[in-house]
């Protein structure tokens, strides 16, 4: 993409060279305010600046959102569904647009880019029809002429705070979700994504004010350590839903506690394909091979042990190293790129440290362990992918390295390789590839797989919208997207009714007065 065009791009996505980081109904004034300057991985060159938000933009946001609670919780949930099919609706149009920004501000492939846009449209399409199908249960009253019954009802202003890696289908999760429930969203983006944020809050917005509502998207932008700590502490937010790693988890977690508000903490995760000798081989190796490279090892779900039976554990290792040669590494917006950069220079110094302290114990790197210069983009943190034989109880595969290195390990019994599986303290995806029955019921069994995700004869990456996402131990136990976690956006109330012309108490309590 030419300078020229990146720059169209911009423009047309409402974007200039500095703009304001924070929405309230209107953009905030841009003038003496800090910036973050957004740098694309691909080329390490500045795309653009967004200010950061002060402590009176915060509080104007704030008051923004309680107004706008007020508004939008009183509007019925199917009228909301109405409003964010519209959203839906837009976001088709801009589908290629966000999609190619998102590949220029984080460096993922422009097919990737457009998936994530696709992935807020799916959650879009799965709220509209959620907005008729709030349903509670009513529940048999042990009184006569009494009705027990629980209802859902709206929860407040929401706090969401995302990831670089995936920064806008994330944020369409939850949002498109929360709207439909009823609340509205005050989102704090990954410092690493502020543009696609930034036209993100402009395009939704747009729609919703314009058919009249209040605005229900904030955006406030800023540093983590700054603005996260406001959000995480702030009791008008009754739900902070995180999204990042283990260590700004927990800190964020612990924050909310004190108060005790709520979370749902979307975590790091360590995730694992055991390829049994009953595999199907060429879906095995897709399945991992995508499932470690794509968005070049920088997915939540992105594959990062993998666990063969011994019988084709060299045969597997041989066909993996050669897919691994043949993977185009460079711009991920040319085409037929499949492993674009690091995010950043941090990024890369990750996967080197990860590299020294596996070969220091014990590790055998069998493909990739060093960057790679892309004529043109020397500036830009190109990465082999690394394979590296292991061996049960190094410390590394513990740890999430935000890259693409996959350990691989060597197992004889089902058992042993769950065992293997189960023994980091993250919980997140899982996959087994096997056509024996026994073998995949026992994976997906209480002793099997303990992730949130499990998945046969498919890859730990790449989940649909429809199911819950989310997982458990370190992985902080949320859940998020489709199935029934729209729960988790609402108030449960158990309401009783005595329709009768006496005052029974429960249990047969007797009470004389
Ligand atoms: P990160 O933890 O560095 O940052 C995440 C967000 O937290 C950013 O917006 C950051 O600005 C903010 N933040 C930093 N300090 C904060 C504080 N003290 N209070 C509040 N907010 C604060 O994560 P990252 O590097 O952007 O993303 C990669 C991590 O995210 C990986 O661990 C990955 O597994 C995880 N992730 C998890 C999921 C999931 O659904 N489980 C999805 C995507 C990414």
């Amino acid at each position: 993409m030419s300078g020229i065009e990146k720059k169209d791009l911009l423009m047309k996505l409402g974007l200039e060279d500095v703009n304001s980081g924070v929405f309230y109904g209107k953009w905030s004034p841009i003038g003496g305010k800090e910036t973050i300057t957004s740098y694309s991985p691909i080329d390490g060159k500045p795309i653009g600046k967004v200010t950061m938000a002060t402590r009176e933009d915060y509080e104007n946001v704030m008051n923004a959102a309680q107004n706008s609670f007020e508004r939008w919780s009183s509007v019925p949930a199917p009228k909301r569904g109405q409003v964010v099919r519209k959203i839906g609706d837009e976001l088709r149009k801009y589908k290629e647009m966000l999609g190619k920004l998102v590949s220029i501000e984080v460096g993922k492939t422009v097919v990737e880019g457009c998936g994530e846009v696709q992935e807020m449209i799916d959650i879009s399409d799965f709220a509209v029809g959620l907005s008729r199908q709030l349903y509670g249960l009513t529940i048999a009253s042990e009184r006569e002429a009494h009705r027990l019954y629980e209802q859902w009802l709206p929860l407040g202003p929401i706090g969401v705070i995302t990831a670089f890696n995936f920064p806008c289908a994330v944020w369409a999760w939850n949002s498109m979700i929360a709207a439909t429930v009823g609340d509205v969203v005050i989102w704090k983006p990954s410092s690493k994504a502020v543009l696609t944020a930034r036209a993100v809050i402009e395009i939704v917005n747009k729609i919703v004010m314009d058919l009249g509502y209040p605005p229900i998207f904030f955006l406030l932008v800023g540093r983590g350590d700054e603005v996260g700590e406001w959000i995480s502490s702030d009791r008008r937010l009754p739900l902070i839903s995180f999204t990042g790693s283990v260590p700004t988890g927990r800190r964020i977690s612990e924050n909310v506690a004190k108060r005790l508000g709520r979370t749902i903490l979307e975590l790091g995760g360590n995730n694992a394909a055991i390829v049994t000798d009953k595999a199907d081989m060429n879906i095995a190796l897709k399945g991992v091979t995508f499932g470690a490279l794509a968005t070049t090892g920088q997915r939540c779900t992105t594959t990062r042990r993998l666990i063969l039976q011994e019988n084709v554990y060299d045969i597997f290792v041989n066909r993996l190293k050669g897919i691994y040669a043949k993977a185009k590494i460079g711009n991920p917006l040319e085409e037929g790129v499949l492993i674009g950069p690091l995010i950043d220079k941090r990024a890369y110094e990750g996967y080197e440290i990860a590299i020294e302290q596996a070969t220091k114990q014990g590790g055998r790197v069998v493909y990739g362990g060093e960057r790679v210069s892309i004529p043109g983009l020397e500036e830009g943190y190109y990465v082999k992918p690394t394979l590296i034989e292991a061996d049960l109880g190094m410390d590394i595969l513990n740890v999430e390295t935000f890259a693409p290195i996959l350990y691989v390990l060597k197992y004889r019994t089902i058992e042993e390789a769950i065992e293997i599986h189960n023994s980091v303290p993250q919980g997140l995806s899982s996959a087994i590839f096997t056509k024996d029955l026994r073998e995949m019921e026992y994976f997906l069994s209480h002793k099997g797989s303990d992730c949130g995700i499990a998945n046969v004869n498919t890859s730990t990456a790449g989940a649909e919208i429809g199911g819950a996402f989310g997982g458990e131990k370190e992985t902080g136990g949320g859940r998020e997207s489709g199935s029934d976690a729209w729960k988790s956006y609402m108030r449960r109330q158990t309401d009783t009714i005595n329709y009768g012309n006496k005052l029974p108490l429960a249990q047969g309590v007797e009470f004389k007065v």
